[in-house]
């Protein structure tokens, strides 16, 4: 299995990464070098989590200690949503650049399709706690991006949490420039995205799978991935933990996984998923759990125009 997802540019991005949200700042650093010591290659930051300059300063240390070369690392960041006017684009990727002291990014995300009102607050929301959108259109903030592969500040352009209808008007802009080489979507076996991957695949968009252990913060009637009798009765079958196998279901997908850990212990089992593989069997098992169950479904942005998360797929 390789190890790497082709994207359409011919750059090789590791299939496997570490996310880092919620990584809180006084803990990421450690938790970044720790990674690349293990061999981690590929890190998910983006403006809005708020760490990017820990981030880039674990990045650093490696590669003045002769520990990592940059050529090495697939560092990918995300344009905020407060951030899609045309004139913020390429300030805000800066910033990004910046902070990570880096002098270009191997891929660039618009986060979300929708755009949030600009200024200070990059949650700016309503006295009922509704998000207050901007007049953007995402068609627009992506040409802005296109000028980010265009000055070399970024290798490629992709996009997050996009329906299938807002692909294919991405795609039919007249005039693109530069198609999307990866999508980033929430992925897991209570959300399966059968029909979003054959997709974005069948397109030359590689797809990435976020949040692959389920809820976050579990609320009351969440279904609980990592419980789940049967997926860890295939785990017990393999001598792996259900993290291994939630992993690995992604790999033979040929999706790129970046689960999130600050955790040594986790970071060091998350990465142990290339020594075994699920059987097609199992795979289909794993696909049976589908339910449609999305955690991170944005509530408070449904009345958004581009709100992604009423379409099917
Ligand atoms: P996740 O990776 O599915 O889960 C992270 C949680 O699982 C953390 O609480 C972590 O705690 C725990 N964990 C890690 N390894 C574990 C293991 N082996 N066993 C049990 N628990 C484990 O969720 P996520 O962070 O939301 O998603 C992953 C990454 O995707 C993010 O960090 C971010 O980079 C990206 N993401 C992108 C979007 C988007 O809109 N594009 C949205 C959400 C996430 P410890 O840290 O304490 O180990």
């Amino acid at each position: 299995m390789a190890a790497y997802v082709k994207l359409s540019t011919q750059a090789r991005m590791p299939i496997f990464g570490l996310g880092t949200w919620q990584a809180a700042r006084g803990k990421v650093e450690e938790a970044v070098k720790c990674a690349i010591d293990l061999g981690y290659r590929h890190f998910d930051c983006a403006r809005f989590y708020g760490n990017e300059t820990e981030i880039g300063n674990a990045i650093q240390e490696k590669i003045k200690a002769g520990i990592v070369k940059r050529e090495d690392l697939f560092i990918v960041s995300k344009l905020w949503c407060t951030f899609h006017e045309k004139s913020l684009v390429k300030k805000s990727c800066q910033e990004s650049l910046d902070d990570l002291k880096l002098d270009h990014l191997d891929l660039y995300l618009m986060h979300f399709p929708m755009g949030y009102k600009a200024g200070g607050d990059l949650r700016p929301v309503d006295e009922k706690g509704m998000i207050i959108p901007s007049n953007t259109d995402f068609l627009e903030t992506w040409e802005a991006m296109e000028e980010l592969v265009d000055c070399g500040m970024v290798k490629a352009i992709g996009i997050s949490n996009f329906n299938h209808d807002q692909i294919e008007r991405l795609l039919r802009k007249p005039g693109l420039k530069h198609k999307p080489v990866n999508h980033q979507i929430e992925c897991h076996p209570y959300l399966t995205q059968e029909k979003l991957i054959h997709d974005c695949q069948s397109k030359g968009i590689s797809v990435t799978a976020y949040r692959p252990f389920g809820a976050h913060t579990v609320k009351p009637g969440d279904p609980i991935l990592l419980e789940d009798p049967t997926i860890k009765e295939i785990a017990a079958r393999h001598n792996k933990s259900i993290a291994q196998v939630l992993i690995r279901f992604h790999i033979q997908r040929n999706v790129a996984v970046i689960p999130k850990s600050e955790k040594k212990h986790r970071l060091e089992e998350n990465f142990k998923v290339f020594d075994f593989e699920l059987t097609k069997e199992e795979m289909a098992t794993l696909l049976g759990l589908n339910r449609n169950w999305r955690d991170c479904n944005m509530i408070h942005c449904v009345n958004h125009k581009d709100y992604p998360f009423k379409a099917d797929y």
